[in-house]
């Protein structure tokens, strides 16, 4: 079986984009109870950026810290719940922010349409019905969640996505010139999330013609961005950046993520560590797997000045390895893309133990 994905509905890209957002959030004013739920990341309250939201008397505006944890299931409860009570059911959920925000957007949108806690629907087409429309809006660019098929969700059992064909936004505003004010950390770790993606995706048995082709294009932009002679925080860059993100994360759709994908969620499972730096925490030490891709990457950190910390095994307990390393262990998916379908012969927990020692 072949996958058959369904895209975003409609993208618009561009400087000064955002200024369209106004007009395309009317063509969906009538639908529910006719007003719009804007969910902002937090950084933007009292910026410029807030002042341009194009939301009327009756719609909500909510600023969203997305600081202290990834998006969890409860919290994408409660905001249905809140909003229901007060405001009923919106025309469409337009998520501002990062990959968190943007997950927050999807998620949300699914839960004003399929009852309980959306605990119930952490896996693949769980989801019963299609959710509101939603629309995304990112404003920093790596993860490639403006594209991709899932909102990933940390519950009390699990840190999954709600994963099905209508998580996917209807429409996507891609503005360049919101992820200029992105702090120089989060721009290399976030951006090195896609960077990841395309060699993960490549580098496996479900590489494709297809994917192949947005991995190629994407890596190129990352390596203008973050290796090129003109390399660094400009908005040349971002322009590309924000393309890059898009086809990593297209390129992942079509094909996989890996071996560093899968610790990463063991960190972020058991530690809270953040996607995008437990990425790079984890891809550092993974040149037995991807080794011109690790060597490049050591290479960016070196030209950016980017700060990543070693050793930090020796303060893990033995619990806390196992525990990762069940997690990562879990996700026989990326082990089949990355290792093949004889995965279970040469990894285990005790091996993948190993590779959380090394970091
Ligand atoms: P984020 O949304 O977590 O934000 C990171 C930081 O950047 C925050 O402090 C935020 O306030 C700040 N920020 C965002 N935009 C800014 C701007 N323009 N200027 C200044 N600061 C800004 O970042 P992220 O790395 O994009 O997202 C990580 C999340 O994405 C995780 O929750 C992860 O699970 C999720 N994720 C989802 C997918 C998917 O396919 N759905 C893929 C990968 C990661
Ligand atoms: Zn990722």
């Amino acid at each position: 079986m072949h996958k058959n994905f369904k895209g975003i509905e409609k993208t618009v890209y561009g400087r000064g984009s955002f200024s369209q957002l106004g007009e395309i959030v009317e063509t969906q004013r009538n639908q529910n109870d006719k007003f719009m739920l804007f969910l902002v990341d937090n950084y933007f309250k009292g910026k410029e950026l807030a002042n341009r939201i194009p939301a009327k008397a009756e719609d909500v505006v909510m600023f969203i810290d997305v600081d202290q944890y990834e998006p969890t299931t409860e919290q994408i409860d409660k905001i249905r719940d809140d909003v229901k009570k007060s405001n009923g059911i919106p025309a469409a959920a337009i998520g501002i922010g990062g990959g968190s925000i943007m997950d927050i957007a999807k998620a949300v949108s699914l839960m004003f349409t399929n009852d309980g806690s959306s605990q119930l629907y952490q896996g693949l087409n769980l989801i019963k019905k299609p959710g509101i429309y939603h629309i995304g809006v990112p404003t920093i660019s790596g993860t490639g969640a403006e594209v991709s098929m899932t909102a990933v969700l940390t519950g009390p059992e699990k840190k999954l996505g709600l994963k099905c064909e209508w998580t996917v936004f209807n429409q996507v505003v891609l503005d360049p010139d919101l992820i200029a004010s992105v702090p120089r950390n989060w721009w290399f770790y976030t951006g090195m999330d896609t960077y990841i993606h395309c060699i993960e995706s490549e580098n496996g048995t479900l590489n494709n013609a297809y994917s192949h082709a947005y991995a190629e294009q994407s890596l190129k932009l990352c390596q203008e961005i973050y290796l090129g002679d003109k390399s660094g925080q400009t908005a040349e860059n971002d322009d590309k950046l924000m393309v890059a993100s898009l086809m990593g994360g297209l390129s992942l759709t079509y094909s996989e993520v890996g071996v560093c994908h899968a610790l990463s969620y063991g960190l972020s499972k058991i530690l809270g560590t953040r996607h995008c730096y437990a990425n790079c925490i984890a891809f550092n030490h993974l040149e037995d797997f991807y080794s011109e891709g690790v060597k490049e990457f050591k290479t960016m950190i070196t030209k950016h000045k980017i700060d990543l910390p070693q050793r930090l095994s020796k303060n893990w307990t033995d619990a806390q390895i196992t525990a990762m390393a069940k997690v990562s262990y879990n996700l026989p998916h990326m082990w089949n893309h990355a290792i093949g379908t004889d995965w279970k012969d040469k990894i285990t927990v005790e091996s993948i133990e190993g590779l959380f020692r090394r970091l």
